[in-house]
């Protein structure tokens, strides 16, 4: 049985006050909280085993490479990759992506095309349009409709044997729709594109098998899953993986080096240049460790009741509008009171305690497409309650009183 008051217990952040109100903490599509377990790892480290890994003799050294490699085989293991090198340490989402837009740059030539998806991230944007100036290939959009759902028969006619790759979120960051992942890739691989997928929205509430998916790319950040900042992972085929240059040079990433010629290791340290996010890496793999003792099935279905409790309260609200009503989506509401601007309704809720994001959550297409400035959004992890978003909508009841 999932007992949340038990699970609340492990995160000592959720027990703080913030305007002297209960913390409700509904900003988790940013940033997750943080459980003790997480925490005492990064203690752990700091406190017991801290050196640099893979070139020490020293005792230390070898822990801290050993635990650290445990870690990348637990990230293997959550995702079914087939080997462990091909999981890579990156900073985040972000780098992930970089890295593989960077290693396209050599491949991709004019009249390539690349097709991304209405729904995406900024992050998911901007490197594919940094990537189609340099290399003179075309960037092609599936659109959206109203409900916040691509448009699979557009996807289909933009398919076509110049397509070189796609990139999609698995779940959109703004309105929570899981987009049909499993079709995309079916279909891209149809014309012999390859797939990125964007997993820093799904990875928090779903488990996804990149063996099963077939995806050629799979990007997540640690800390949307109860993990620190500054470090994910990227997934890639090894053959892929193989086939793309280094992103970044200096150490961890040489086989051997001369004035004349350099050789790069064997991934998957050819991707990481660097001292990395060593205890980060870790963290990573202890909040995985974490998230799987609790199952993410138990997880995905008390979000799901989260949601549907949340909507049906926020719904019964007059003038109150939610974006994104997929039947298929993830525990995030992004709504607007009519005639009020989402920024005035945030600021209201912080007074009352409760952390909401407000803006265009780092997807200013979905927002032109609404004609609208931004949204509130509520994101509910499986640590938040029912009596929390009682206080949400008693918060957002409050903030149109004393708006309209
Ligand atoms: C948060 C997020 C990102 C960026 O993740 P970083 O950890 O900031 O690199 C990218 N895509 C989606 C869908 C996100 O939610």
């Amino acid at each position: 049985m999932f007992k949340v008051d038990q699970i609340r217990k492990d995160f000592p952040i959720l027990s703080r006050q913030v305007n002297g109100k209960p913390l409700v903490y509904f900003d988790n599509a940013a940033t997750s909280q943080t459980p003790q377990q997480v925490i005492d790892v990064i203690v752990d480290y700091y406190s017991n085993y801290n050196a640099n890994i893979h070139r020490g003799v020293h005792a230390l050294s070898q822990e801290a490479t050993d635990v650290y490699e445990q870690a990348r085989h637990k990230i293997q293991a959550h995702f079914n990759a087939k080997h462990a090198h091909e999981i890579i340490f990156t900073s985040g989402t972000t780098h992930g992506i970089n890295l593989v837009a960077n290693g396209f740059s050599s491949i991709l030539k004019k009249g390539d095309e690349i097709i991304v998806s209405a729904l995406e991230h900024h992050s998911n944007i901007v490197p594919w349009q940094m990537l189609c100036k340099r290399t003179g290939a075309t960037l092609k959009v599936i659109p959206m409709n109203q409900a916040g759902e691509l448009e699979m028969d557009v996807f289909n006619e933009l398919l076509n044997q110049n397509t070189k790759l796609v990139f999609v979120n698995h779940i959109s960051n703004a309105l929570g729709t899981i987009n049909s992942i499993e079709y995309i890739i079916e279909k891209a691989h149809s014309v012999g594109a390859a797939v990125l997928v964007d997993g820093a929205q799904s990875c928090p509430h779903i488990k996804p098998d990149v063996q099963d998916l077939d995806v050629d790319f799979y990007v997540a950040s640690a800390h949307k899953m109860c993990g620190p900042t500054g470090v994910g992972m990227l997934y890639g085929k090894e053959e892929w993986l193989n086939k793309l240059p280094p992103y970044q040079g200096g150490g961890e990433m040489i086989a051997e080096v001369t004035f004349e010629k350099t050789t790069y290791a064997a991934l998957p340290h050819k991707f990481e240049a660097g001292t990395p996010n060593i205890c980060g890496g870790i963290a990573f793999g202890a909040a995985i460790d974490y998230m799987n003792a609790i199952g993410f099935d138990t997880i995905a279905t008390y979000e799901h009741e989260l949601l549907e409790y949340a909507t049906e309260k926020l719904s019964s609200i007059d003038g109150l509008k939610i974006y994104g009503t997929s039947k298929h989506k993830t525990s995030v509401i992004s709504f607007n009171l009519e005639g009020i601007h989402p920024y005035d309704v945030g600021t209201i809720l912080d007074k009352l305690g409760i952390a909401v994001r407000t803006g265009h959550h780092c997807a200013q297409p979905i927002m032109d497409y609404f004609k609208i400035p931004g949204t509130v959004r509520a994101s509910f992890a499986f640590y938040n309650t029912k009596v929390e978003i009682d206080a949400l909508v008693e918060g957002v009841i409050k903030a149109k009183m004393m708006l309209s």
